[in-house]
C-alpha cells in the first residue's frame, strides 16, 4: 500500500513526477558533481556557502548549526497554506542554483524539490534528504520532523555538509552541533515522560500529520483509514466517518487532533462534533510558524497536548 503516493496522484501531479518520486531516494542520492559539468569559473571558495531548504523547519536547523558561516533559506515557509498543493515558484529554481548545500524531506512530501535539482545542476553541491537519512522507504508517513529521530539524524549529516564545504570552521561547527544536540536533551525527557503517563491512551486525528510523535508517545491512534484518505484528496467511506463520529460522541477517545494547514468541511464538521461531546482538541502545524524554533515549535505543541489529554473528562 502505497498511500502517500496516491495523494499525489489525486492531487494532479504529473505521471513524471510520481516516477521521479518513486525512485527519490536514489535520484537526490546522486553526487551532482558526477553527473554534470562543471561551470566555467565557478570556484567553490569564491561562492558565499548557502543553504536551501525545502521546508522551514530545516532552515531552522541549518541556522543553528552553521551560525553566520551560511545564508539559509527555506521555501515552504506558511504555516497557513497546505504543503501539499505548493507548486515553485521559478525564485526556488534560481535560489537552487547557487546553494552549496540543499536539504530535503523526501518521502513524496517535497517531489517539485527533485525536479528543480535536476533541472538546476551543480558542481560539488550536496543534497541531505531527511527521509534516507531516516531510512523511511517511499509511500511512509512523509510528516518526518515528528519524529524525534529526524533532528538529530539531519543536524550529524548538515555538520558534516558544512565542514566538507567550509573545512576552516569544522571546530565552529563541531561546537554548534554538541550545541543542538544538547537542545534537544529537555524535548527527550518531555516526550520520555509524556509517554510513562499516557502511552496507551486512545487518540484521533483527522489527518496523519502528528502521527510520528504520537507513535513516540505510545498513544493508541485509531481511525487510521479516516486519516488516509483525508490525506489522499478522496472521501473517507461511510463506515469509517461512522466509526469516528461515533469515538468522538462516545468519548472513545481522549483527544482529537487536527491539521490547521488543511482544514476542510469534513474536519470542521468533526471538530464540531468533538467540541459537543466535551473531546478536547488540538491544532497541529506541518509548517514551522514564524518565529518559533524548531525547540519551541515541538515544545510548544507538546504542552497543549499533555494539556489536552490530561483535561478532566466532561460531565
Ligand atoms: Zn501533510
Amino acid at each position: 500500500m502505497r498511500p502517500w503516493l496516491r495523494l499525489w496522484r489525486f492531487r494532479g501531479a504529473p505521471g513524471r513526477i510520481v516516477a521521479a518520486l518513486r525512485r527519490a531516494g536514489l535520484l537526490l542520492a546522486v553526487p551532482l558533481l558526477a553527473v554534470c559539468l562543471p561551470t566555467a569559473g565557478m570556484a567553490a571558495a569564491a561562492v558565499p556557502l548557502r543553504i536551501v531548504a525545502a521546508e522551514r523547519v530545516y532552515a531552522d536547523v541549518a541556522r543553528q548549526i552553521a551560525g553566520p558561516a551560511a545564508t539559509v533559506i527555506s521555501v515552504l515557509n506558511n504555516p497557513a497554506a497546505d504543503p501539499h498543493l505548493f507548486e515553485a515558484a521559478p525564485s526556488v529554481a534560481r535560489a537552487l542554483a547557487n546553494a552549496r548545500i540543499v536539504v530535503a524531506n523526501g518521502a513524496g512530501y517535497d517531489p517539485w524539490m527533485d525536479a528543480l535539482l535536476r533541472a538546476n545542476p551543480v558542481p560539488g553541491r550536496q543534497v541531505l534528504v531527511i527521509a534516507r537519512l531516516l531510512g523511511v522507504p517511499a509511500g511512509s508517513n512523509p510528516h518526518l520532523w515528528y519524529d524525534p529521530a529526524a533532528m538529530p539524524a539531519y543536524a550529524d549529516a548538515l555538520a558534516r555538509a558544512l565542514t566538507a564545504a567550509d573545512p576552516a570552521e569544522a571546530s565552529t561547527f563541531a561546537t554548534r552541533l554538541a550545541r543542538f544536540r544538547a537542545s534537544l536533551r529537555p524535548l527527550d525527557a518531555r516526550i520520555a515522560a509524556l509517554r510513562a503517563r499516557f502511552a496507551g491512551t486512545a487518540v484521533t486525528a483527522t489527518e496523519p500529520v502528528f502521527g510520528r510523535m504520537a507513535a513516540a508517545l505510545g498513544l493508541k491512534m485509531r481511525n487510521r483509514r479516516f486519516q488516509l484518505a483525508v490525506m489522499n484528496g478522496s472521501e473517507p467511506g461511510p463506515a469509517e466517518v461512522a466509526a469516528f463520529d461515533r469515538d468522538l460522541r462516545t468519548r472513545a477517545v481522549r483527544v482529537l487532533i487536527y491539521n490547521r494547514q488543511a482544514t476542510t468541511p469534513a474536519t470542521r464538521r468533526l471538530l464540531e462534533i468533538a467540541r459537543r461531546a466535551g473531546v478536547p482538541v488540538l491544532g497541529v502545524t506541518e509548517t514551522e510558524p514564524a518565529g518559533l524554533s524548531y525547540q519551541a515549535w515541538i515544545g510548544g505543541t507538546l504542552d497543549a497536548l499533555e494539556a489536552a489529554l490530561a483535561a478532566p473528562p466532561h460531565p
